[in-house]
């Protein structure tokens, strides 16, 4: 094959052929390496500037338990570490989000040190985990608190089976750190003034009623571990929920989901007995041939400094692999360059970009929530900036338990209404899910509309009329 010259055909911006020619295509352009920012990563004793943090040494600062010791669960306390880095605007702003959001709140002191508090209104690491009152929106009217109807697919407490071959099992119910926007905000964290939550403590019982139906059940062949969050699971609940599973011949893959990685890599490089309970059951895995990985959940490029990098260079060097789950948010990486530098910052630390959620309908969190044509728009964008296999997929998780769908795949979209339409034949055969994109997005006519309860039913019909007419 000749590699110096291709045949191109020129089309005219009306679509025509105006001519064939053969050209020697030009090599790309060289690039500064100054610019390529995906491989700039925050590094330094960059924590210092928190004044409650400015004497933390390094090796207190990378030490897992003095960083969960140390997270900031209330407001007074928050105030206390950022004494001085904010105004009493955004002090009273907090204060009213915290008595209000239906989450609870905790934040590691790295996370925080990583938040810019010259301007925390728009920093996209305080957006995710600091409430504000000012930024509160009402809910949507099809809101439901457990929107995935996790629940009700769920055989036994903390397990649900929705997909043929895979179950995910919630061994706990709490977290590193607390997300504004968990979809499982049902039953992760404390109850709040807002939510009093389902109980999904760790317990050995319930957790065996569990393993006795995965067992029955010869169709499962893959385990979500996830909660809460599996960081918080003891090395040795770990080692036995692993082992546990990998003895089951029915299963032939499991993934630990956490957010530890993007919110305290810290544990990864000084927790040994957690690290290693994990690598020893990879290993096992490896000898059995089966799959076992971690999940976990970046959303934004700041969150991965120098110290994610020694983190997951551990895990790699030890063929731990890493894949990543993001939420797309507003505010926080909903533009396609964000998104795209985020892409390519994980790839560059060994973490495969798996999906882009669009944002669960969630409760408090409206603020946060996008249109699946903005989802639409950034994919676009992002695809092609680096190798396909590290090019995540966008979807929706369709309200009502339709599961995982590609964002782009709906029966109907109705970008006035809002109003986007699912199948899911794999999973629910013959059943239509809704996703609804936020009311603040759409224009003032349909925001009015959305007002009036008999409209709303009109514009829901409508939708599942079209989507009915369109769906194979
Ligand atoms: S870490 Fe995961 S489960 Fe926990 S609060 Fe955040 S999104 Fe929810």
């Amino acid at each position: 094959m000749d590699m110096q010259r291709t045949s191109l055909k020129v089309i005219d911006p009306a679509g025509n052929t105006t001519a064939s020619a053969h050209a020697t295509p030009a090599a790309r352009p060289p690039v500064e390496p100054g610019t390529l920012r995906h491989a700039e990563l925050v590094s330094g004793e960059f924590w210092r500037h928190i004044p409650a943090y400015k004497d933390v040494s390094e090796a207190q600062f990378l030490d897992h338990n003095w960083q969960a010791k140390n997270s900031v669960t209330r407001v007074d306390k928050l105030l206390a570490a950022i004494a001085g880095l904010v105004d009493d605007g955004f002090i009273k702003d907090a204060e009213e989000g915290f008595r209000r959001a239906p989450m609870s709140v905790r934040i590691s002191p790295y996370m925080l040190a990583l938040i810019d508090w010259r301007d925390p209104h728009k920093d996209p690491i305080r957006t995710q985990f600091l409430p504000l009152g000012s930024r509160l929106f009402a809910d949507h009217p099809k809101l439901d608190l457990d929107s995935l109807h996790e629940q009700a697919d769920a055989p036994v407490p903390g397990l649900t089976h929705r997909y043929p071959d895979k179950a995910l099992f919630l061994p706990l119910d709490t977290c590193p750190v607390y997300c504004r926007f968990c979809t499982r905000s049902y039953a992760v964290g404390v109850d709040t003034e807002e939510v009093e939550k389902v109980s999904l403590k760790a317990n050995e019982e319930r957790w065996k009623l569990a393993y006795e139906y995965i067992r029955s059940r010869a169709e499962l062949e893959d385990i979500v571990i996830s909660g809460g969050d599996a960081y918080q699971l003891r090395a040795s609940q770990l080692e036995e929920i692993g082992m546990t599973l990998l003895d089951m011949p029915n299963v032939r893959r499991m993934r630990f989901a956490t957010k530890g990685p993007a919110v305290m890599p810290q544990k990864i490089l000084t927790d040994e007995a957690w690290t290693d309970a994990l690598t020893r059951v990879v290993e096992r895995g490896r000898k059995l041939h089966k799959e076992v990985v971690l999940h976990t959940h970046f959303n934004h490029p700041n969150e991965i400094t120098s110290i994610t990098q020694a983190a997951m260079n551990k895990l790699f060097e030890r063929g731990v692999f890493v894949r990543n789950q993001s939420v797309l948010q507003r505010g926080v990486n909903d533009s396609p360059e964000t998104m795209t530098l985020l892409v390519k910052r994980l790839g560059h630390v060994n973490v495969h970009p798996y999906y882009v959620y669009v944002h669960d309908l969630v409760k408090g969190v409206e603020d946060l929530r996008t249109s699946v044509d903005t989802a639409i728009h950034i994919e676009k964008h992002v695809r092609g900036s680096t190798a396909g296999f590290n090019t995540p997929v966008f979807v929706v998780d369709a309200p009502g338990g339709g599961g995982k769908r590609d964002a782009h795949s709906y029966e109907h979209y109705d970008r006035e209404t809002g109003i986007s339409v699912y199948q899911a034949p794999s999973v629910k055969p013959g059943q239509f899910f809704m996703y609804f994109d936020p009311l603040h997005q759409l224009s003032t006519s349909a925001q009015r509309r959305w007002a009036d309860p008999s409209e709303q039913a009109v514009m829901v019909a409508a939708a599942l009329g079209r989507a009915k007419e369109r769906a194979r």
